[in-house]
C-alpha cells in the first residue's frame, strides 16, 4: 500500500501527542496517512502489552490511519541493530510516502533521540538503489519534525483548530498512560493532569502564533524555497 504521508513514533502514543492534529486534517484533506510505532513501549511503567496495543488501535482509528505499523525494535537501543535502518527503509520503500512526520532529535526520552536520528538514517538509504533487496529506491520528499516533550526550533505551524477535540480524544484513548488508573499508585510525569493541560496550553500558544485556535509546530531542516513572493504573502493572511 502506498501512503501520502508517514507518522513515525518511537513510542505508540507518541505520534498523536506530536502531530496528531496534523494527520487528521490531511485526512480529511483527502490524503492517505500512516502511522509506524518503532517499538512497542512495554518499558513504560504503566499498561501492559494487549493494553498498550488495542489502545493505539484505537488511536489510529479516531485519526483515520489507512494502517499503523508495529516494527517491535528494542526500546533503548534503537540505533544499535543495523537491522533496524533496513527495516525501516523496507518500509519507507514499501509505502512510498510524499512526507516522513518525525520526532525531534532533541528530547527528553532517549528512544525519541534515537528514533529521530534512525528515521533520517532510514529515510537515506531508502534511497539509494544499491542498498536493501528488490524493492525499488524511494526517497521522501520533506521530513518534518515534530517536538514531544521540550521545545524546540519552529519553521512553521499547522492549523488544527478543526481536528483538536479529535487529537484529544485520540491521545485519552491511550488511558493506560495518561489517565488516573483506579487502584494505581503508578503516577508518572506523562499521567499527571499537568500533562494534557500542557498539551493544551501549548496547542492554544502555537495556535495563536498563527492567528488560529490551536497550532501543531513543525521543524523542517531544509530552506524553503518561495517561487512567487506575493502569493505566499497572500495566502499567509493577516496575523499579529
Ligand atoms: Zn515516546
Amino acid at each position: 500500500m502506498t501512503l501520502d504521508v508517514l507518522a513515525i513514533g518511537a513510542h505508540t502514543d507518541d505520534v498523536e501527542l506530536g502531530c496528531g492534529g496534523t494527520l487528521i486534517s490531511l485526512k480529511d484533506s483527502g490524503y492517505r496517512t500512516g502511522i509506524a510505532d518503532l517499538t512497542d513501549g512495554l518499558l513504560a511503567t504503566r499498561g501492559d502489552e494487549e493494553t498498550r496495543m488495542r489502545e493505539a488501535r484505537i488511536a489510529a482509528k479516531i485519526i483515520g490511519a489507512e494502517e499503523r505499523f508495529q516494527l517491535h525494535f528494542n526500546e533503548g537501543s534503537i540505533l544499535s541493530d543495523p537491522m533496524n535502518i533496513y527495516n525501516l527503509a523496507t518500509l519507507i520503500r514499501r509505502t512510498r510516502p510524499l512526507m516522513i512526520l518525525a520526532p525531534y532529535w532533541e528530547d527528553r526520552h532517549p528512544d525519541h533521540i534515537d528514533a529521530s536520528r534512525l528515521i533520517q538514517t532510514a529515510s537515506f538509504w531508502s534511497g539509494v538503489s544499491k542498498y536493501g533487496d528488490k524493492l525499488p529506491p524511494y526517497r521522501p520528499h520533506r521530513i518534518l519534525f515534530y517536538h514531544i516533550h521540550w521545545e524546540g526550533p519552529v519553521s512553521l505551524v499547522v492549523d488544527i483548530s478543526s481536528t483538536f477535540d479529535l487529537k484529544l480524544k485520540a491521545v485519552r484513548s491511550y488511558r493506560s498512560q495518561f489517565l488516573p488508573q483506579a487502584g494505581s499508585d503508578k503516577m508518572t510525569y506523562i499521567s499527571r493532569p499537568e500533562f494534557l493541560e500542557k498539551l493544551i496550553s501549548r496547542a492554544r500558544y502555537y495556535g495563536s502564533l498563527i492567528g488560529a485556535e490551536y497550532g501543531e509546530p513543525f521543524f523542517v531542516r531544509e530552506m524553503n524555497r518561495v517561487e512567487d513572493l506575493m502569493k505566499w504573502a497572500g495566502e499567509q493572511g493577516v496575523v499579529g
